[in-house]
């Protein structure tokens, strides 16, 4: 659905940003534009502010944040603005970010400088799998993870499935499921604290597709398509995985692949047809 925008213009803040001690010191103006793209609808139909985003609560919080700290560069106080009112205000699904400093120490006359950036929330899809040790902790302590990290929340949990090894290299049953995240985070970043996640399982690389106390793949990321040499999303080939099709239809099964434009739930048909046999027990 596309977004309403509340744009906020302009906003002077006197504030201490710069690389110059001299900036440090004496401080001066910033000016700040944004884009809170939200959904005003409900709001708009009930005349009830809880319902939207208080602008002028923004404008404050923007205020206490640029003058509470000093950095050196304005893509610092950029960057974290941008994070704290995503965390702050809920209705805030992304953020269109511009810093501006029209008296920044350069020695050729210009108007402005400004750096610009777009942030938001972003809806990811994990598979989680275990089959060695205490397979229920391992999977249980990950979700705990992923909720308590600041930024990661864990929306939607799928039943746990046990099922068979897949690959021929792992023993011992799986427990498999699939949940459902709220992230800022760029998909490289989320790839790293889920690979943390791992490690503090004890989870140790050996044989590919191998046994393993915990393992967890990013399915989907918004609609996002990424081959790089550490990440593929969608991952790669959970077309052919029923372990994952199946808990995922669970808590999402209309949303589609962003390549085959699929649903799940029609994925998950096409692979039943034409499996003979099921993992899942
Ligand atoms: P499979 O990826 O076929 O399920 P696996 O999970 O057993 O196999 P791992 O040893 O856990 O494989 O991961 C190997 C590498 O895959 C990781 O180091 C990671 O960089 C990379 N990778 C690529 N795409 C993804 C993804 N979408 N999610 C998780 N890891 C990925
Ligand atoms: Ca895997
Ligand atoms: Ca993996």
């Amino acid at each position: 659905m596309e977004f309403d925008k509340i744009r906020i213009e302009n906003l002077e803040i006197y504030a201490y940003h710069g690389v110059f001690p001299d900036e440090n010191e004496k401080g001066q103006k910033f000016f700040l534009n944004a884009i809170l793209y939200t959904h005003t609808r409900k709001a708009g139909k009930s005349d009830d502010l809880t319902l939207s985003t208080n602008y002028g609560e923004v404008c404050e919080f923007m205020n206490t944040y640029v003058t509470g700290r000093v950095c050196k560069l304005l893509e610092t106080v950029a960057e974290g603005l941008a994070e704290a009112v995503l965390l702050k205000f809920p209705h805030v699904a992304k953020l269109l970010l511009e810093i501006r400093k029209p008296d920044a120490p350069i020695a050729i006359p210009f108007e402005s400088v400004s750096v610009q950036i777009e942030r938001g929330w972003h809806t990811a899809y994990i598979a989680f799998g275990s089959n060695m040790g205490n397979r229920d902790k391992y999977i249980e302590e990950a979700i705990r993870k992923i909720k308590e990290h600041a930024l990661c929340n864990a929306t939607q949990v799928s039943s746990i499935l046990r099922t068979e090894p897949y690959g021929g290299q792992a023993e011992g049953e799986f427990l498999n499921g699939v949940l459902e995240m709220k992230t800022l985070l760029p998909p490289e970043e989320l790839l790293e604290v889920l690979n943390q996640i791992e490690a503090e399982a004890g989870r140790e690389r050996t044989v590919h597709w191998g046994s393993r106390t915990l393992d967890l793949d990013i399915l989907l990321y918004d609609e996002e398509v990424i081959s790089t040499p550490k990440l593929t999303i969608p991952h790669i080939d959970m077309e052919n995985r029923d372990f994952v099709l199946e808990p995922l239809c669970e808590i999402a099964p209309f949303i589609r692949h962003p390549i085959t434009h699929k649903t799940i739930k029609q994925i998950l048909d096409e692979l039943k047809a034409t499996q003979e046999t099921y993992a899942i027990k």
